[in-house]
């Protein structure tokens, strides 16, 4: 039987942080995966790339995980531009008197961060280790492993992604949107200067994003109908990048392909509780949502955060799993996360709505938050939490 305070199940990004933080705290974690988790940087460049936001890069710097990123390979972002039919908008950093919107990095880099910094610690990783089940009473919680290991801890952690293991061996039932998406994305070289700026454009359904990287890279996230999307992953990669150029007004020049193209189905799913006995559901397993916001890791750091700031926080006395924190860590996260569920649903509805007086009201929109610098300041400061 291994003991430990803490057990996390899942070394996906949102699960390692958990485990540098938690660390941080003076807690004992034992971090378990069905894989052997990668935690090499990439000779090329990684397909998969989030944006950050200024907040939670500041947050990996106070762990020290940022001193192993790899910077030469991250671009900031200092500028958005978006456009919905006629009307485009851009927000720029400067608007907020910030030094920039967040940061592209790819996720090679930052699992290799993370790798390098729990390479130092007590961490016990169980790699390769498959759960077969958890039991949990008002005491403790104890994980069993299939090849026989159990572990007893204070509290679980099922960081174990959106088809999570964890949620459904504690009962815990999920609202599913469909929305019937499929995002492609891919990497290129763009003819033209990116300005570190985010190109973002809305359409019925469908938003197409052209995130800066260096060496004037720049990462496609391209959200559309499965349907569609399935009909564009049989184009070689040059008549896609000629594709992408005409769907942007080639507004980076002609693109040249550097890494191939793959697809990822797009599902919003949220878990009904966040929270069982001496259990925390964390990041994927408990709220997917769609990536037109960039904001799936983003929210998974957000938890962990509060996690740990609600841990940190807590009498010596309370003990880990107490039923009050976790509800109190509930509540905090549940508003967050309905918020985001609520914006992109919301988006993807409002853009695609054929109604006329509807569109005009759009583009009125971007026209006043355009023409408005308190309104671009107040936009731009929701964002970068
Ligand atoms: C196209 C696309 C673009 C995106 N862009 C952005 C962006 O710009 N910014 C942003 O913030 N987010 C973005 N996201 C969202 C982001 O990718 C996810 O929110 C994030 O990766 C979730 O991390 P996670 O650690 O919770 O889960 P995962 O990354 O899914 O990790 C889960 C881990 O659990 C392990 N696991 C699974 N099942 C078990 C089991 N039974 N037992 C043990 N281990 C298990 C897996 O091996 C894995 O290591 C994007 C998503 C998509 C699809």
């Amino acid at each position: 039987m291994v003991e430990t305070d803490i057990v996390i199940v899942g070394a996906g990004l949102v699960g390692l942080s958990a485990a540098v933080a938690l660390q941080r705290i003076g807690k004992r974690v034992v971090l378990v995966d069905a894989k052997q988790p990668d935690f090499s940087l990439p000779t090329g460049w990684d397909q998969r790339i989030y944006a950050l936001t200024p907040g939670n890069v500041q947050w990996l710097r106070s762990l020290q995980v940022w001193d192993r990123v790899d910077t030469r390979r991250v671009n900031p972002i200092h500028a958005m531009r978006l456009w919905h039919e006629d009307a485009n908008l851009q927000l720029d950093s400067m608007d907020a008197h910030l030094p920039d919107l967040g940061v592209i990095i790819e996720q090679q880099n930052l699992m290799h961060a993370f790798g390098g910094c729990l390479k130092d610690t007590a961490l016990e990783a169980r790699y390769g280790a498959v759960c077969s089940g958890i039991e949990n009473d008002s005491n403790r919680v104890a994980l069993k492993l299939q090849d026989g290991t159990n572990i007893a801890a204070q509290l679980l952690l099922g960081a174990d992604s959106a088809r999570s293991r964890v949620r459904d061996a504690l009962g815990i039932g999920t609202r599913l949107h469909d929305f019937a998406q499929t995002a492609i994305v891919a990497n290129f070289k763009a003819e033209k200067a990116h300005h570190d700026a985010a190109y973002q454009w809305f359409r019925p359904h469908e938003t197409l994003a052209l995130l800066p990287m260096p060496n004037q890279h720049v990462s496609l996230v391209w959200a559309m109908s499965t349907q569609l999307a399935q009909q564009k992953l049989l184009l070689s990669a040059t008549d896609l990048a000629d594709l992408i150029g005409k769907a942007t007004d080639n507004a980076l020049g002609s693109l040249t392909p550097v890494t191939p193209a793959a697809a990822f189905p797009l599902k919003q799913l949220t878990a009904a509780h966040f929270i069982a006995q001496r259990a925390v559901l964390i990041g994927d397993a408990a709220h997917q949502v769609h990536p037109m916001a960039g904001q799936g890791v983003n929210l998974g750091f957000h938890d962990v955060i509060e996690l740990a700031s609600q841990l940190h926080e807590a009498h010596a006395m309370i003990p880990l799993g107490d039923v009050q924190l976790l509800r109190r860590y509930e509540r905090a996260r549940k508003a967050d996360v309905m918020g985001m569920n609520i914006l992109t649903t919301g988006l993807d509805t409002l853009f695609a709505l054929q109604n006329e007086s509807l569109q005009t009201l759009v583009q009125w929109g971007f026209k006043q938050v355009g023409q408005q610098n308190w309104l671009r300041k107040r936009l731009i400061q929701q964002a970068v939490i």
